[in-house]
């Protein structure tokens, strides 16, 4: 304990000065319980970039993972990746980031998936781990000719249990998280991941709520994992009680707030920026930040 309050002294210090030494450069960074958090390159970070709505790009150290990613227009509500960013994420050269080995989707909604892209990907890179719900796989086979592209298509069984797949010294872990309004979106199946790249470990809930998160959350016992990133929809953390809800059930390092729609009001920015110390709100398309434990 002692010396991790001495690393975070240092870091401390060692940020004061630079700030103090790069006072031309406008830089956004700031220190949470042992997390740097910086919009500006850190070496050796790991690093996530926002690629639309619930879209997030990770790598650490060549690692690279994207969650809910590929994706095209769905509403008006919804950001989604330009084609030039698509076209850069399957070929495998958006910029600073290595190719893609895990693509993980948290459910078939179009603001989250899209069939054709993941197809793109695999017949670009055959060796992609594609993870999702029964329904991805399904939707990815409907317009797949060539089935062997199906190899690396896992469907994460909807029975409450974690399923973990290890590859490329890549851990992810996959349990079932019912989406949010179960009375309108009961047939959608909704899958919570748990992602660990070298340390790291980053958790992506999908379109869910506090309530329906309770019951993934116990049987991952994620509450002990030390969660360094929790990637939820504002909505989650717009809600009365959420900071409670957030500390008691997954107690992470740094909050990433997603499915911010491009006319999200400054009222409920400032809301979330002063409810939450440890939070980033992704809301330009392309933004990358550097995080550092
Ligand atoms: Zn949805």
């Amino acid at each position: 304990m002692l010396i991790k309050r001495i690393t975070l002294l240092l870091t401390v210090l060692s940020l004061c000065f630079a700030c103090q030494s790069q006072t031309q450069k406008v830089q956004k960074q700031k220190t949470t319980d042992y997390l740097t958090i910086s919009d500006t390159p850190i070496q050796d970070a790991l690093k996530i970039a926002y690629v639309g709505n619930m879209g997030v790009l990770l790598e650490h150290n060549h690692k690279t993972v994207i969650i809910d990613g590929l994706h095209q227009f769905y509403h008006k509500n919804y950001v989604h990746p330009t084609k030039d960013m698509v076209n850069r994420l399957v070929s495998g050269t958006f910029k600073n980031f290595s190719p893609i080995e895990f693509c993980l989707f948290t459910h078939v909604h179009g603001d989250h998936f899209s069939e054709r892209y993941t197809l793109r990907l695999l017949e670009a890179h055959p060796e992609v781990v594609i993870m999702g719900s029964q329904q991805i796989s399904d939707s990815i086979q409907k317009i797949a000719k060539d089935t062997q592209l199906m190899e690396t298509v896992k469907a994460i069984p909807y029975d409450a249990l974690p399923h973990t797949i290890t590859k490329h010294g890549i851990e992810v872990t996959g349990i079932q998280c019912y989406h949010s309004s179960p009375s309108r979106h009961g047939q959608i199946k909704n899958i919570a991941f748990l992602v660990n790249i070298d340390g790291y470990n980053i958790v992506h809930v999908g379109d869910t709520d506090w309530d329906l998160t309770v019951a993934p959350f116990k049987t991952l016992d994620i509450k002990n994992s030390e969660v360094d990133l929790a990637v939820i929809p504002y909505w989650m953390l717009l809600e009365r009680g959420a900071t409670k809800k957030i500390m008691e059930l997954l107690s992470p390092k740094h909050i990433i707030a997603t499915h911010i729609p491009p006319n999200f009001s400054h009222r409920n920015h400032a809301v979330l920026n002063d409810k939450f110390q440890n939070i980033t709100l992704l809301t330009q398309l392309g933004e990358v930040l550097y995080i550092k434990n």
